[in-house]
């Protein structure tokens, strides 16, 4: 472990095996995993640094969560300026205060996270942290936090953080993966008021976003020019020479009349905004447009699984999505459909059904599948997978983490071969495949059945043959 950031990339631990194909051979496997290798991992690494700020951020759910502004610090292998904190109750129960030092842990993938304060003088004189009660974003509705529950929401559908964090999931890869349309983009097309939905990037006014992009173009290097003649240093970066008079003396007279209400004031009081504005669009010209309108026409192909996704239906998830898809072909059917047939489909059951058809009964989502469907946006059933079917009948149950897969992933690993992969084990089950930190009544329900047990290695080889181990 002294030496593990000796090497040229980041790991988080070490496997040792025994280096002998013969021993190998003799040792075999245990029904879990096999008998000559064994995996030793690091525990996650853990710093101190200053904890600046706490700030609430909004998702795509309505779901608030608060995070500390750190100092930066460089802890399992990057810096770390941000940790989640999770809600509010941890926020009390770590009793973290702005201006402690505070242990941050990160380990592999995971967010970085505030573990707690270290102990100091000061901290019981530091104002204890209160959570605010409206949502941070230009709509300060009061947020809420149902009783018994650990999350805070903001209960605004038109919330503009949800708004975009929808649009970013709609277009995200494990949706409809349009090419090119991340955060900024389209934080600037919201900006712009060129979307306000997901159904409106299928309707982009691609002359209207030259005409601004052009615009906003020229006011930016009116601001940058007018700074540095200000300041006489012709070469100098926006950030060392701009001032908010620089940006307000160089506004288009037509600004106004051109952009979006209230879009004028917001850049004459942020330069920052106005530089990262003109930056975004500027990987906007005739190339890059065309790059984004090729990226949006070829997610109108995306299978009606993904689309199911993109819509943000909560619990609704990919193999949930797929399972829909699968049972009622396409969109019409689905949204025709009773909970009950909903429910009874492998994969789906009762909560996400009534979640789903809950969804569909407003009428503002209604209208927002019409627009979508109208775009010409494939609404049929899944293309039949092009892998082999060598699951088929095997019900095959997933628990704990696999590495490389999320639970979805490996899901949906195990339906594209023509099996199933129900939430809980029976005299039914083919197998259960054990990752890491299971669910322990999983394990035990399987080996009181006799239910073969895989691990990582043995469910690849199971995706690749369809066989169990011997
Ligand atoms: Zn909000």
């Amino acid at each position: 472990e002294a030496h593990r950031h000796d090497l040229g990339y980041d790991i988080d631990g070490v496997v040792i095996k025994v280096d002998d194909t013969a021993q190998r051979t003799r040792l075999g496997f245990t029904s879990r995993a096999p008998r000559w290798a064994i995996a030793y991992k690091f525990p996650p690494e853990e710093r101190t640094t200053r904890l600046e700020a706490i700030e609430i951020s909004v998702g795509r759910t309505g779901r608030v969560t608060p995070f500390a502004v750190l100092e930066p610090v460089f802890v399992g292998g990057v810096t770390v300026t941000r940790a989640t904190l999770h809600n509010q109750d941890q926020v009390k129960a770590k009793d973290v205060r702005v201006g402690d030092t505070v242990v941050v842990r990160r380990a592999g993938d995971v967010i970085p996270e505030v573990v707690g304060p270290v102990a100091d003088a000061a901290h019981d004189s530091r104002p204890i942290w209160e959570f605010p009660r409206t949502c941070p974003s230009s709509r300060p509705v009061e947020l809420v936090r149902p009783e018994g529950e650990s999350d805070t929401r903001c209960p605004d559908p038109e919330c503009p953080f949800q708004v975009a964090g929808r649009i970013e999931h709609f277009a995200s890869r494990g949706a409809m993966d349009i090419e090119g349309f991340g955060e900024q983009r389209i934080a600037l097309f919201l900006d712009l008021e060129l979307i306000e939905d997901v159904a409106d990037v299928y309707a982009i006014d691609w002359d209207r976003l030259a005409t601004l992009r052009a615009l906003l173009t020229a006011w930016a290097g009116a601001t940058l020019a007018t700074a540095r003649g200000r300041a006489d240093e012709p070469r100098a970066t926006w950030e060392a020479v701009v001032e908010v008079a620089d940006v307000v003396a160089t506004t288009p007279d037509d600004a106004v009349g051109q952009l979006p209400p209230g879009l004028v004031e917001r850049l004459e009081l942020d330069p920052a905004r106005l530089r990262s504005v003109a930056a975004t669009l500027g990987g906007l010209a005739d190339e890059g447009v065309a790059n984004l309108k090729a990226g949006i026409e070829a997610s109108k192909e995306r299978p009606l699984a993904n689309l199911l996704v993109g819509l943000n239906i909560r619990h609704l998830g990919p193999s949930s999505s797929l399972a829909l898809a699968r049972a009622f072909g396409d969109l019409d059917r689905i949204v025709a459909a009773p909970v009950a047939a909903m429910a009874g489909v492998e994969g789906v059951g009762s909560v996400i059904a009534e979640s789903v058809h809950e969804w569909l009964a407003d009428p503002a989502h209604r209208s927002l599948v019409d627009r979508l469907q109208a775009a010409g946006l494939n609404v049929e059933g899944p293309e039949a997978s092009s892998l082999p079917q060598v699951l088929l009948g095997q019900a095959i149950v997933v628990t704990g983490t696999l590495e490389g897969y999320t639970r979805d992933e490996a899901e949906a690993a195990i339906t594209d071969r023509g099996g199933t992969s129900p939430g809980s084990v029976s005299k039914k089950t083919t197998a259960v495949v054990v990752g890491e930190s299971p669910g322990a009544s999983k394990v035990t329900k399987a080996e009181s059945l006799a239910v073969p047990i895989l691990d990582q290695g043995a469910f690849e080889k199971l995706l690749e043959t369809g066989e169990l181990p011997g």
